[in-house]
């Protein structure tokens, strides 16, 4: 399928794991990619090879460095990544981080960082990103990796949950404000899926079995399984579409520990 055939993307944090395997989808279908990262360059280059490997030989790709929290680097960012492309159509903001610790002991700092990078973040790439679209007058997509825990609360990292949750205001926000102008916003809410930011349990069977134990469908997700969400989100296959977030999670936001009838005594 070449659903994006032409379509120039941005897609931050995309050295790795989910904003990774969106590169390649997007690639694989048709489309020229700003793969940013932060500050690793030959991960960079590695993640660019393999966008490069699925791509038609007159595709574009290019890395891009930025923090999605420095205003300036988000800025210089854009002008790179149109400057190259010549214009752009679809923004991925897929960059995130997480800290744990019991919440009445973490750090203002810790707490900072995070919601910096989530919520300042997206909100950055997608102010530069609609200005651009707005600019041009041709509509544009925006889409927002966010999570499960938009809406379920994740004790101990409470910074991680409450920047999920303003992303999805921020995804319906912004996509009432311009839902008139053929600027679309959406987001995407993963379960748990086996990519680095998992690196506490993926690689350890007892743990990863507990995890997917509380999973409806039994197992964590792949990075394929959640890339494909974005690329219909951000095709013409998603056109009347905007201001949701679809969950791909398993069934974790179905209340999973209702899956027996214990609430009724039997
Ligand atoms: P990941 O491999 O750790 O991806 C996060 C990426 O963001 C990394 O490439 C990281 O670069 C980059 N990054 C971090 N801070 C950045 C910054 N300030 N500016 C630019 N890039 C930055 O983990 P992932 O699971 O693919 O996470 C991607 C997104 O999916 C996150 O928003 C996360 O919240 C969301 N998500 C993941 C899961 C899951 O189970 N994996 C579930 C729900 C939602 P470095 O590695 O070089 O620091």
């Amino acid at each position: 399928m070449q659903r994006l055939l032409h379509r120039n993307a941005l897609v931050t944090g995309a050295a790795s794991g989910i904003g990774l395997g969106i590169a390649i989808r997007f690639a694989r279908e048709g489309a020229n990619v700003a793969l940013n990262y932060i500050g690793d360059r030959t991960k960079a280059e590695a993640a660019l090879a393999q966008v490069r490997q699925v791509q038609a030989p007159e595709a574009q790709s290019l890395i891009v460095q930025a923090d999605v929290s420095n205003e300036e680097r988000v800025e210089a960012m854009f002008a790179a990544a149109i400057g190259n492309l010549g214009t752009l159509d679809i923004l991925v903001n897929n960059a995130g981080i997480q800290k744990a610790g019991d919440s009445h002991d973490t750090p203002a700092e810790d707490f900072d960082r995070v919601v910096s990078v989530n919520l300042r973040g997206t909100y950055l790439c997608s102010r530069a990103a609609i200005r651009h679209f707005v600019s041009r007058d041709k509509g544009g997509v925006v889409l927002n990796n966010s999570s499960v825990h938009e809406i379920i609360p994740k004790p101990k990292y409470l910074s991680y949950s409450v920047s999920k949750g303003a992303v999805e205001n921020l995804t319906k926000t912004l996509a009432l404000e311009y839902a008139g102008r053929g600027i679309r916003v959406n987001a995407v809410g993963p379960g748990a899926i086996v990519t680095p930011i998992n690196r506490a349990w993926i690689d350890d069977p007892d743990k990863r079995r507990e995890v997917e134990s509380h999973i409806p469908m039994g197992r964590a997700g792949t990075v394929e399984e959640i890339a494909a969400v974005f690329a219909f989100l951000a095709s013409d296959d998603a056109s009347y579409i905007t201001g949701q977030t679809i969950f791909a999670c398993g069934g974790l936001t179905l209340y999973p520990e209702f899956r027996g009838t214990w609430a009724s005594g039997e």
